[in-house]
């Protein structure tokens, strides 16, 4: 199985074959199929399986059919496209670095926000609108609150390693940026563990999801 098989544009095929991949790994194989058909994931899996690249290349080709912008593409100010949250700021930025290597024939619009630094190139990187936004859930509170960021036109969101999300104490915040997003919208949920909290949570953000395990 290659990745142009599993629906990828050529652009994105190039990008991927320049980071060294040659062969989709399970959890790709089976992710990348099921994002492009528009369907909710649940993906049971561990960091080191590549579900990153499992949920970023879909939502390029998603967010760039055939490698190009839909003509009748809008950039609206503060408006994001996909929205991945992360636990911590190591993994956002890691998540973001990724998504910009397979972009690189895309003229993606992207940033990657996290608490511990000043706000303001944050808010600058935000004000044009984006294709994807990386964040950890604390500093997008904070953005939101300032009107800096507008969740409102989010159509793919991504909630990675979410049992760390509800070990470091964040479920609350990721609640409340879930309250912030639009009704309709695909969910992918990522996580390496399933308890009782993360599936009453998965049970309430996804529509009969693709359930993934690796
Ligand atoms: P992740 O599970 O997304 O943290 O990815 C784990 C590691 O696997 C990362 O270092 C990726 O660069 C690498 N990786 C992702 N997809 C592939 C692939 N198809 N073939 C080889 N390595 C990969």
């Amino acid at each position: 199985m290659s990745f142009a098989s599993l629906g990828l544009s050529d652009a994105l095929v190039r990008a991927v074959a320049a980071t060294g991949y040659t062969t989709p790994t399970p959890v790709q194989l089976q992710a990348i199929p099921a994002v492009l058909e528009g369907r909710d994931l649940m993906v049971a899996a561990q960091t080191g399986t590549g579900k990153t690249a499992g949920f970023s290349l879909p939502i390029l080709e998603l967010l760039f059919p055939n490698g190009k912008r839909p003509a009748d593409y809008k950039r609206v100010p503060k408006k994001v496209r996909a929205l991945v949250l992360t636990p911590t700021r190591e993994l956002a930025a890691q998540v973001h670095d990724n998504i910009r290597s397979y972009a690189t024939e895309l003229q993606l619009h992207s940033a990657c926000i996290f608490g511990g630094v000043g706000a303001n190139p944050q808010i600058k990187a935000l004000a044009p609108g984006l294709d994807i936004l990386v964040a950890c859930p604390g500093r997008l509170l904070d953005l939101v609150g300032q009107r800096a960021v507008d969740l409102s036109a989010v159509e793919y969101f991504v909630l990675d390693e979410a049992d760390r999300m509800l070990d470091m104490g964040f479920i609350h915040d990721v609640k409340k940026v879930i309250a912030r997003l639009p009704a309709k919208r695909q969910n992918l949920l990522f996580s390496a563990t399933f308890s009782a909290e993360i599936t009453e949570l998965t049970n309430r953000l996804l529509h009969n999801p693709a359930r993934i395990q690796v």
